[in-house]
């Protein structure tokens, strides 16, 4: 290919005129029901957050077995694979998650009907990880050389309490950290949506203890589940604006042990999202000054000489906001190869693995891996692979309008 400096869409199409992506195509067309195969397979193993292990290994095997190089668990127990190509400069990281939300012990056998496929999981992102596997495969059977590098990861703690462990350690301490120049995760299904948009959110734990007492005796001993109550008022008067969205869910309350007992503690899970860090740290100060002047609250209604409420809070999860401007080549590549599909691009914000390399001001995107699928997260989960085909053959055009294909057979 050219080296001369062309437009995204003059890369794109240059791309699809080459015999390299289109026996690539060929081969996700070819191989549809292999594909499916082994997105079975893998939705099979067992990836609950923090135990993603065995999933890793088993893709650490079929890197190897791809030819990738340097492939290995790291520390943090993300599954690295490097496709070199004539220099490391520059490094794609192309990714999908391997945990799930789903804790051990649930059934993740995967169950076909009416040709979806059933199964914790399977699409998210089941659906990723078969991707990933299928674009190195595709690479290596039309035999790609590229300008730049391609570095393979599976990561590890995506969702929720996982807390984007996986991509940070990947970004902050890993051996690839500071070497990779733009990151993509394959999420999900379809082929028109493009996650520019780092949904951010803080997640809390709020604890209030006391010393408890009789609910006649020791009236006045201050109550943490009324200053809880009363912190929840305080937050959920907050004038969120709905735009930039904002949004705060206090998701779990517990505290008390009897309807006629003081409880000497209580206890609330809170979440708080913003598109805009600006908003997100507005309402972040108005949540910690809220809760402080709730148990101040309690406390100053407290009968002399009972000793004040204690309070903590932790910092529970945190993902940053931002986002990878639409004027971005990685963007720009991306709707490209969406419109020369046949499908419109549709931007879109979300929490994802993108998060992170997005706040360090590196070009990040999250796109689906293609087909459909519905009931994510819960144990209806399900995944449809007609037209997955078109998603991988997205996913590789802008792969390849990234690092550039120099030459295949
Ligand atoms: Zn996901």
């Amino acid at each position: 290919m050219s080296t001369l400096i062309t437009s995204p869409a003059q890369t794109i199409n240059e791309l699809l005129a080459t015999a390299a992506v289109r026996s690539a195509f060929q081969f996700f067309e070819a191989n549809a029901e292999t594909i499916t195969a082994q997105q079975i397979a893998i939705s099979s193993i067992p990836a609950p957050p923090f135990s993603e292990r065995e999933r890793a290994e088993y893709l650490a095997a079929k890197f190897q077995q791809l030819g990738l190089d340097e492939v290995a668990i790291d520390r943090e127990g993300n599954c690295i694979g490097l496709r070199k190509g004539n220099s490391l400069e520059p490094m794609l990281a192309v990714s999908a998650h391997l945990d799930t939300v789903f804790p051990a012990g649930t059934d993740v056998t995967v169950r076909g009907a009416n040709g979806k496929l059933f199964g914790p999981g399977i699409a998210d992102d089941a659906c990723g990880l078969v991707a990933l596997l299928t674009l190195a495969e595709s690479l290596k059977s039309v035999n790609a050389g590229t300008e730049g590098s391609i570095l393979f990861v599976g990561t590890v703690g995506e969702e929720g309490e996982g807390n984007l462990r996986g991509v940070r350690y990947l970004f902050t301490e890993s051996p690839w950290a500071k070497r990779i120049s733009s990151f993509i995760s394959f999420d999900g299904p379809g082929a028109d949506r493009i996650i520019n948009h780092a949904l951010g959110s803080r997640r809390y734990r709020l604890s209030v203890a006391g010393t408890g007492g009789h609910s006649w005796t020791d009236f006045g001993v201050p109550n943490p589940v009324h200053a809880v109550g009363r912190a929840i008022a305080r937050l959920v008067a907050y004038p969120a604006p709905r735009e930039p969205r904002t949004t705060f869910n206090v998701g779990r309350i517990e505290g008390g042990t009897s309807v006629n007992a003081i409880p000497s503690y209580a206890a609330m899970d809170i979440d708080l999202r913003s598109s805009s860090e600006v908003e997100l740290q507005r309402l972040d100060a108005f949540f910690r000054r809220a809760i402080r002047e709730a148990v101040d609250d309690e406390n100053s209604v407290r009968r002399q000489g009972f000793p004040p409420l204690t309070l903590s809070l932790q910092l529970i999860g945190e993902r940053p906001s931002g986002q990878t401007s639409r004027d971005s080549s990685l963007v720009q590549i991306a709707v490209e190869a969406t419109k020369v599909l046949g499908f419109i691009p549709r931007f879109d914000q979300a929490s994802t693995d993108a998060n992170f390399p997005i706040s360090l001001g590196i070009p990040a995107v999250t796109l689906g891996a293609g087909g459909a699928s519905g009931n994510s997260h819960t144990l209806e989960e399900w995944y449809e692979p007609r037209d997955r085909a078109s998603g991988l053959k997205r996913a590789l055009l802008v792969i390849l309008g990234l690092v550039g294909l120099t030459q295949a057979d």
